[in-house]
């Protein structure tokens, strides 16, 4: 049996914050869980990051407040902490005062996400993702499936599906045919969010009733997705990354974590049938030409 991680990056609505909407699944055979989990937790052990959350998007901001103190670097942790959580405090403090409502709850919801890292310099961050990424193309068992949508080319006039909805189904569709060659059963897991889980509920019940437009039988997948609290579960917050690494590729060209993440998708002989870039049809990205290169088979 297989657990496939879901988990997206960038907005589902036109036009957003991003141009591209991606989802990605990061599947697992099920004994080799406890493995992949005591691994990443070695490397957070090393970073000062025990039972934190990684949250890749997150981690990987300029903190303002670090710039701000001197000799950062040459801190310890505790001073690190401290120095930091110093300057927060006064700019609460600061924002409470001018009464700008939006800018002080951001404001909050930024430290609040940041504060697992704040003793770490932004070198070191880059370095514990960078870590990860390594350890996770090093798991020959891992496969990985996703869907990145451009937004710009999506139309919606044309598309039978919203853009959530596409990248739903392209992925399972994917993990389907995967445990199809396989001859094995698979579970999707999902980070808690009520929203998505709805969505995605229905959805998979409508794949086990009437199939997908690629395939008439959903066979392997079993159940509906299981949603699970990404706090608690590393596996969700690798699922996480790769979605991350996915889009910074696709939108900005940053190919380094993707390199690594991207050496998981899944193939048939040399060409990439796990990760499809959804974008005009002469996109030359790495994406596009490992996916084109043998027809695919149906
Ligand atoms: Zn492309």
């Amino acid at each position: 049996m297989f657990l496939c991680y879901i988990d997206e990056s960038g907005t589902p609505d036109i036009p957003g914050s991003s141009s591209h909407f991606v989802l990605a699944g990061i599947s697992i055979p099920i004994d080799k869980w406890k493995d992949c989990d005591r691994e990443i937790s070695v490397i957070k052990l090393k970073y000062g990051l025990a039972g934190a959350e990684i949250h890749t998007g997150w981690m990987l901001r300029k903190f303002f407040e670090q710039s701000k103190i001197k000799d950062f670097e040459s801190l310890d942790k505790r001073q690190r902490i401290y120095e930091v959580e110093k300057i927060r405090k006064l700019e609460i403090l600061k924002l409470q005062k001018s009464k700008n409502k939006r800018a002080y709850q951001q404001t909050r919801k930024n430290y609040n996400k940041t504060s697992p890292y704040i003793h770490l310099t932004f070198d070191e961050r880059k370095d514990f993702i960078k870590e990860v990424s390594i350890c996770i193309s090093r798991w020959p068992f891992a496969k990985l499936f996703a869907e990145c949508i451009d937004k710009i080319h999506f139309d919606p006039t044309r598309a039978s599906r919203n853009i959530h909805a596409q990248a739903f189904e392209q992925v399972v569709t994917r993990f389907e045919k995967y445990l199809q060659v396989k001859h094995k059963f698979g579970l999707l897991i999902h980070d808690h969010n009520e929203t998505v889980a709805k969505k995605h509920t229905e959805l998979m019940r409508e794949f086990h009733r009437y199939g997908t437009p690629w395939l008439l039988k959903i066979n392997q997948i079993i159940e509906t997705p299981l949603f699970v609290d990404s706090q608690l579960t590393s596996m969700i917050q690798i699922a996480d990354l790769c979605s991350y690494a996915l889009r910074r590729y696709v939108e900005n060209d940053e190919s380094e974590l993707f390199d690594n993440i991207y050496h998981r998708a899944d193939k048939i002989r040399r060409t990439v049938v796990g990760v499809r870039h959804f974008t005009a049809p002469e996109c030359r990205c790495k994406i596009c030409t490992t996916h084109r290169r043998e027809p695919e088979t149906p």
